[in-house]
C-alpha cells in the first residue's frame, strides 16, 4: 500500500499522531468523500506499524514494518474494505465465494470479510507491536458483518486498534459509533484545493473543483486524462488478448498518440484484476468478453511473472504525473505483458 497524504491533512494527521501513546480501541474517521480520509487512515496505520517513526508520526520508510507495509505484506494489518473501494484504490480484493458472476462492484462490506477476524486475533501479533484493522466504508456495512465487527469492537483483543472510515457519519450504526473515538476530517479550503489540483497538472482547476463540490480528489478523478475512447480501449485490449503472440508492431499501432498513461493504466490494472480473479476461479468482472484469453493467460503465465507485470502497472500509474513520453511507456507495458506470458 502506498502512503498518500495531502497538504490539507496536517491537522488531521497531527491529531491522530497525538493518540499513539494511548491508543483507543476504535477510531472513527469521518469526512466528505473525495478528500482522502481513507488514505489518511492508511498513513496512520503505516505510522503505527513503523518501529522508528519521526516525531510527527511519519513512518521511517526503511524498517521491517515499513517494508512489509509497502509490500502489502504486513501480518499485523487487516483491511476490511468493500470491493468497490478496493478497486478504486488499486487494492487487491479477495473475491467472496458467493455470486462471482455479478457485473457490478459491491459497495458494502460483506459478512465473509469480517468472518476471519476471530482467527486473526487468536494469534499473537507477529511483529510484537500493535495490530491494526482498517474498515472502509464504515457507513456501508451489511448487518451481519456489522454484528460481527461490533462483537470485536466490544471485546477488543489487546494491543489492537480498529480504524474505521466513513464518508457519511450519520449512516454509521450508533452502536459502532459509540465505541469509537470520533475524528473529523475537514475538506480543504478552496485555495488550498486549487493549488493542489494545479500542482497535479489539472487544467481549469477552478471549474473542476466547483463541479466536484469542492472535493479535490473527486475533481482529479473527473479529469479527462483518465478517460479513454472506446476505440482506444478496444485496441489496447486486443493486444493484451493476443498475449505472448503480441509483437512490437501490435503495441505501436494500438497506442494513439494522445492516449494518457493514467487512462491506459486504468485499463491495465482492470485487466490485471480480471486475471487475478479468473486465476482464483471466479469470472472476469471488467472484460467478460475476453474471458477465454484471460483464462489462457492465467493458466500459462507464472505467478511471479504476472505479479511482476502487475507491479509494473502500479509503478507506471505512480509515475503517470511526471512522464512526458506516454506512448512509449504504454507500449512498453504492453510488450512486457507479452514477454511475461512468453517466458512461462
Ligand atoms: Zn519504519
Amino acid at each position: 500500500m502506498d502512503i498518500k497524504t495531502y497538504p490539507w491533512q496536517a491537522e488531521l494527521l497531527a491529531s491522530l499522531n497525538a493518540l499513539r501513546d494511548r491508543l483507543p480501541n476504535g477510531i472513527l474517521l469521518y469526512g466528505p468523500r473525495g478528500i482522502g480520509t481513507f488514505e489518511a487512515a492508511c498513513a496512520f496505520a503505516a505510522s503505527l506499524l513503523c518501529t522508528s517513526p519521526a516525531p510527527d508520526g511519519r513512518p521511517c520508510g526503511h524498517c521491517k514494518g515499513c517494508r512489509l507495509f509497502a509490500a502489502d505484506n504486513h501480518p499485523d494489518i487487516r483491511y476490511i474494505v468493500s470491493e468497490f473501494e478496493c478497486v478504486s484504490h488499486g487494492m487487491e480484493f479477495a473475491m467472496p465465494e458467493t455470486n462471482p458472476d455479478k457485473k457490478t462492484l459491491t459497495r458494502e462490506i460483506l459478512i465473509n470479510q469480517t468472518r476471519d477476524l476471530g482467527e486473526y486475533f487468536s494469534l499473537k501479533s507477529n511483529e510484537g507491536g500493535v495490530r491494526v484493522v482498517i474498515v472502509y466504508p464504515a457507513d456501508k456495512i451489511r448487518s451481519e458483518a456489522a454484528a460481527s465487527l461490533l462483537k470485536n469492537l466490544e471485546e477488543p483483543p489487546e494491543n489492537t486498534i480498529f480504524i474505521l472510515v466513513a464518508d457519511e457519519i450519520d449512516r454509521v450504526l450508533a452502536t459502532i459509533r459509540s465505541r469509537c473515538r470520533l475524528i473529523r476530517a475537514k475538506a480543504p479550503a478552496k485555495e488550498q484545493a486549487l493549488a493542489w489540483l494545479r500542482s497535479q497538472g489539472v487544467k481549469n482547476a477552478e471549474q473542476k473543483l466547483t463541479e466536484a463540490a469542492g472535493m479535490p480528489l473527486s475533481a482529479l478523478a473527473e479529469d479527462p486524462r483518465y478517460a479513454m475512447s472506446e476505440e482506444g480501449k478496444r485496441k489496447i485490449l486486443a493486444v493484451l488478448a493476443k498475449g505472448a503472440q503480441a509483437t512490437a508492431a501490435d503495441a505501436l499501432n494500438a497506442v494513439d498518440k494522445d492516449m494518457t498513461i493514467a487512462a491506459a493504466a486504468l485499463v491495465f490494472s482492470r485487466w490485471a484484476w480480471d486475471l487475478a480473479s479468473v486465476r482464483a476461479g471466479a469470472g472476469a468482472r471488467y472484460f467478460p468478453s475476453y474471458e477465454a484469453e484471460l483464462k489462457h493467460a492465467a493458466e500459462s503465465a507464472s505467478s511471479a511473472g504476472l505479479y511482476q507485470w502487475i507491479n509494473s502497472v502500479r509503478d507506471v500509474r505512480r509515475a503517470a504525473e511526471h512522464t512526458l513520453n506516454a506512448k512509449a511507456i504504454i507500449e512498453a507495458v504492453l510488450l512486457s505483458y507479452a514477454r511475461c506470458l512468453a517466458k512461462a
